[in-house]
């Protein structure tokens, strides 16, 4: 390995000096260097401010029998120079030299540091022999600026020059290498030595060399360019091949940064930020190999679309950040039921796409989405809230459901939203009455528009009744649409189509006007007043005319605004609750009633409860559904009753079916309540009769 060791002696380290008098280049090779005016220092430099002991070099050794030189102000005892040592015009005490650094003794004693290759050295030589001689070997190695002890030759090179010759190759940053035909290597500049150290160690098996005698192709101007991984890192290759030569030489580029990047900008495309899963576009990409896949070999797969119920009342009550954080723990528990060939995406907001590759039958992703509701069983506990979440599936089967990507997504969609609309948490097949339904959906959008117009819309009226007292405390407006092509609409089909369209303030503003009119004629009949209810939504809410809207449709209608009570719901005022609790205050200060409609399923902190001038709380029918001596649902409304008498609030339990329900609701000393036990919502006709009989129908009830 004779190669080897001539190698390494190959880097040479010159400390050149610029004088006005001349110059001097020494050789460094010694483990120390005393240089500064006294004569017995290894570099004698006699010239004004220059101290006794200025600087010591000392070599410090590095891998690979590398070695760098380390230049300190001073002597080795740490006596400093007097006027101190600067590398590149910044004062040092001591400080690691690196090719091209300019070390300042003085203002007027300069010298350059280079490192550079013995090959270029040997190069330098014979154009200029005096100049380059080691300190030990030189016979004259004191500098003076007094005398000039080498005269430059025609020959001699400057110290630009020295510079240019030494940076060419050798200190080119970029690793060069070059084998000769038979593989061996020729040339390693300074930077490939550093680099690379293990090549003269591994020879051809190096993966910079691996293949490149196998493929030596010297055609004219050859050049190939490949990319080489090492560890952690990437490079690109430039492979000359030198004909002439019969030499390979490689000019390598470290390219791990824009791999990097390059890897990002792929991540990114492919993926989604938030909860790091693949994206719709990785999906796109999958489910076509998919679909291929299982159209060759016979086999079935299931898309699911699902989503997570009420994820929008969880960011606007809780807060985007716990949002986010929200969907990153749904993404880890939907990813930890996977297993390893299925894939998961992130569709876009909290919607997800899982797809189960090659199943058996239809019913692994009916176990699936079992197994995934149940994950969802333990709450999450986040800075505080126990969020218990639910999600819907909607399942569609390749090939049955569809033959490629568009439409199994489009019925897996279809059976999500039939999910969502029979009551969520829960997961459905897609069957192809799904698609009819959705297609009704956009009919009815049409529809819609019309129906104001032409006077579709009717109020019916449900009685809130106060058990204590025995009498009916107030009535709740709900709007029904009676459409001449679809009968009697319920608000839950239409009322999110209206907030879509937009059409929801038009209308919300007749079913004011209409509610507020029927009170009136009500209390102009004579019978008992009531306060008569009346359900806003978010966009309502958020109308900077509401006040004005209500004030004139009270005044014109010539009622008194204690008659009229507006329920919002938690979700509604989270939308922007400064200018809710503004809006409702003021409302509030008018002597309109506010009450908290479907209080306990929005997630919001009790702490809101104090931020609105809320009057009345209605507790969610899911409460009351499945209230038992047993249930947890009994415990919760105790407390929402405890909670309302701090806030001073009145409560009104709805969904109120049987006697044992209302039993319960007594017993927790809820007294006011709303529900089909007492009556289903009345046209106002019915519910005329339904005034004027209740003193019998309160006997019967009671009893
Ligand atoms: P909500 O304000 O919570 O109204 C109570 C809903 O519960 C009504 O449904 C009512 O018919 C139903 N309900 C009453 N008692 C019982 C019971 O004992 N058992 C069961 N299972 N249900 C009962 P409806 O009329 O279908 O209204 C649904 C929702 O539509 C309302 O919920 C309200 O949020 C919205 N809505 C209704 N009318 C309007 C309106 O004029 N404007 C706005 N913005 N929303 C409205
Ligand atoms: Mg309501
Ligand atoms: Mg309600």
């Amino acid at each position: 390995m004779l190669y080897l060791q001539e190698k390494k002696q190959n880097i040479q380290h010159i400390l050149a000096f610029n004088l006005t008098s001349g110059e001097r280049v020494f050789y460094l090779d010694e483990s120390q260097y005393a240089i500064g005016r006294h004569p017995q220092n290894s570099i004698v430099i006699n010239a004004e401010g220059i101290s006794r002991h200025h600087a010591t070099l000392i070599q410090k050794h590095k891998e690979n029998d590398h070695f760098s030189y380390v230049i300190i102000d001073g002597n080795i005892e740490g006596y400093k120079s007097r006027n101190g040592l600067a590398v590149n015009g910044k004062r040092i005490d001591k400080y690691e030299l690196k090719h091209g650094d300019i070390v300042h003794f003085t203002k007027e004693v300069t010298a350059h540091y280079y490192i550079i290759d013995q090959e270029s050295q040997g190069f330098i030589q014979k154009l200029t022999p005096n100049v380059f001689l080691t300190a030990k070997d030189s016979p004259i190695n004191s500098l003076s600026t007094d005398t000039q002890l080498i005269q430059r030759t025609e020959k001699n090179p400057t110290l630009s020059e020295i510079k240019n010759l030494a940076s060419v190759v050798e200190l080119s940053p970029v690793p060069i290498i070059e084998i000769n035909s038979e593989g061996t290597i020729t040339y390693l500049n300074h930077s490939a030595n550093l680099k690379f150290p293990d090549l003269e160690k591994t020879q051809l098996q190096h993966p910079l060399l691996q293949g490149l005698i196998e493929k030596q192709n010297y055609n004219n101007g050859s050049l190939v360019i490949r990319e080489v991984d090492i560890q952690e890192q990437s490079f690109e290759q430039h492979i000359h091949y030198l004909a002439k030569e019969r030499l390979i030489r490689s000019y390598i580029f470290d390219i791990t940064q824009r791999k990097k990047a390059e890897n990002d900008l792929k991540y990114h495309a492919f993926h989604d930020t938030l909860t790091g899963l693949p994206n719709r576009t990785f999906f796109d990409q999958h489910i076509s190999l998919m679909v291929n896949n299982c159209e060759r070999h016979q086999k079935l797969f299931a898309i699911l679309f699902i989503d997570i119920d009420s994820f929008k009342n969880i960011n606007d009550t809780l807060g985007h950040s716990i949002g986010d954080r929200i969907l990153k723990c749904f993404a880890q528990r939907l990813t930890s039921q996977i297993r390893s060939g299925d894939l998961v995406c992130r569709w876009g907001g909290d919607e997800f796409v899982v797809l189960l590759s090659e199943i058996e039958n239809p019913d692994e992703a009916a176990k699936f989405s079992e197994r995934l509701l149940q994950t969802f069983e333990h709450p999450l506990n986040m800075e505080g809230h126990q969020i218990y979440l639910k999600s819907s599936v909607g399942i569609a089967i390749y090939p049955e459901d569809g033959q490629d990507a568009e439409m199994l997504l489009k019925h897996a969609d279809a059976a999500l939203y039939r999910t969502k609309e029979s009551g969520r948490n829960h997961y459905q097949f897609y069957n192809p009455e799904m698609s009819l339904e959705i297609a009704e959906n956009f009919a009815l959008e049409s529809q819609l528009h019309e129906a104001i117009k032409n006077n579709e819309l009717i109020l019916h009226y449900q009685p809130q009744i106060n058990i204590k007292t025995g009498q009916v405390y107030g009535l709740e407006a709900l709007i029904r649409w009676q459409s001449p092509k679809l009968g009697l609409v319920r608000p839950d089909k239409f009322i999110p189509l209206a907030e879509k369209t937009g059409l929801i303030l038009p209308m919300g503003e007749w079913v004011l006007k209409t509610a507020c009119q029927q009170n009136k004629k009500w209390q102009k009949m004579g019978l008992p007043p009531v306060r008569i209810s009346v359900n806003l939504s978010a966009q309502q809410l958020q109308q900077p005319n509401l006040i004005e809207i209500v004030e004139n449709t009270l005044e014109s209608v010539g009622l008194d605004p204690e008659w009229l009570e507006l329920e919002v719901t938690e979700s509604i005022l989270m939308k922007n609750t400064a200018l809710a609790s503004q809006t409702l205050q003021e409302l509030r200060n008018m002597g309109v009633y506010i009450s908290m409609d479907d209080f306990g399923t929005g997630y919001s902190s009790l702490g809101y409860l104090k931020k609105f001038p809320f009057d009345t709380l209605k507790i969610d029918q899911s409460f009351v559904k499945e209230l038992n001596q047993n249930s947890q649902d009994l415990s919760i409304i105790s407390a929402i009753m405890t909670l309302s008498r701090g806030f001073n609030m009145r409560v009104i339990a709805e969904g109120v079916e049987n006697k044992e329900q209302l039993k319960l609701l007594q017993e927790l000393d809820c007294e006011e309540m709303q529900g089909y036990f007492f009556s289903h919502p009345l046209s106002p006709e019915e519910i005329l009769n339904y005034l004027l009989k209740f003193n019998q129908q309160k006997h019967l009830i009671f009893t």
